[in-house]
Parts: C-alpha cells; structure tokens; sequence
C-alpha cells in the first residue's frame, strides 16, 4: 500500500540536496504542475484534525492558520478541530537535524477506492520540526503546516514555484491556484 513519508526542503542549506533528490520523481510532461499521491480525503472533503501536543503555541498557530486556509480557500476543503472524529492528528516536537520542518506519513486507508483508483484516507500523522521552527519566521511555520496538510488532502509536489506544494523554500502561506485546481481533480473523480 501505499505509504511514504513526505519530505519538506528546509529553506536553506538542505534544500537544494532534497530538490534534486526530487528532482527525478517528477513526470516531465504534464498539462499541469500540480500532482496527486492517489489518495482522496475520508468525508465529501470535509473532515476533523486532532492537535496532540505542540513544542510551541506558534507551531499550533501555524496548523491551525493552514486549516483555515485551506478551508477559505476556493478548493472544496474544509478542515474542522475535533478532538473525537478526525483523520489527521497535528503536532510538533524537538526532532533534531532531520532534513525536515513538517513530514505527513502514518498513512492508513479505510479500503474504500475511487473511480480512478484513488484510495481513501482513514488517518494520517502531521508533525512540525521545533528544531527548525523555532528559528523561522510565523509565515514560515504557517507555509510549512499548509503545505502539509496539502499532502494529507491528497496532494504531491508541484512543479509550480508559486504553488503552495511546490517543495523548494519558502513563497505563500495559502493554497494557490495550481493547488486549488489538483483539489478539484481529486475532488472531480472521488
Ligand atoms: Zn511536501
């Protein structure tokens, strides 16, 4: 089954070993920048995060200012704080030099698949690198976490520099209209 880790380039000195590592898992031709892991959202694109516990409130803040902007975005998404129903849990922690400011995984699927093959998520784990957060800026942290809720929506890295999954520092704190579209992509078939 499918299941990987997601793996942010830090802005800095790390980015450019982690771009050309992902250089090569990139398609060279495709009508659009933005691509799908093949997974699709648990309820109709609506769906409750957890928050376990945070190294800082501002790493808390970030994820809770990436749901919001995924939910007033133009993308058929809406992320809701529950503590009971939920399918991605948010967090943060001291995980050292790790190469990574945010990392999606944990992936599990509740068996149900899509038209185009897509599996449905049943729970993922988002946590933020304190190591790293805590020498970024706000914008920063809150890049980082609504990039990584892009992933638990089902999003892969864009080859857009202006989209929010783009995967080579840091540029919005919002989804932009290359991720808004590969949400409605997903969205259009599940
Ligand atoms: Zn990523």
């Amino acid at each position: 089954m499918f299941r990987h880790p997601r793996v942010r380039a830090r802005v800095a000195r790390l980015g450019v070993v982690l771009a050309l590592t992902g250089i090569a898992l990139i398609p060279v031709t495709r009508a659009h920048a933005y691509a799908l892991l093949g997974i699709y959202p648990p309820t109709y694109f609506g769906f409750g995060y957890s928050e376990g516990s945070f190294a800082s409130s501002a790493d808390r803040s970030a994820i809770e200012y990436g749901a919001s902007a995924w939910s007033n975005s133009p993308a058929p998404i809406t992320f809701q704080l529950s503590g009971t129903n939920y399918h991605v849990n948010t967090s943060s922690s001291n995980a050292g030099n790790t190469g990574w400011d945010g990392i999606t995984g944990g992936w599990q699927y509740t068996g149900n698949t899509c038209s185009n093959g897509f599996s449905q998520l049943q729970m993922a784990t988002l946590v933020l690198n304190h190591t790293y957060t805590q020498s970024e800026s706000t914008a920063q942290i809150e890049h980082v976490a609504t990039h990584e809720l892009g992933h638990v929506i089902g999003l892969d890295h864009s080859t857009d520099s202006n989209a929010i999954m783009y995967n080579n520092g840091y540029n919005h704190t919002t989804p932009q209209t290359d991720d808004v579209n590969g949400v409605q992509d997903i969205y259009n078939h599940c």
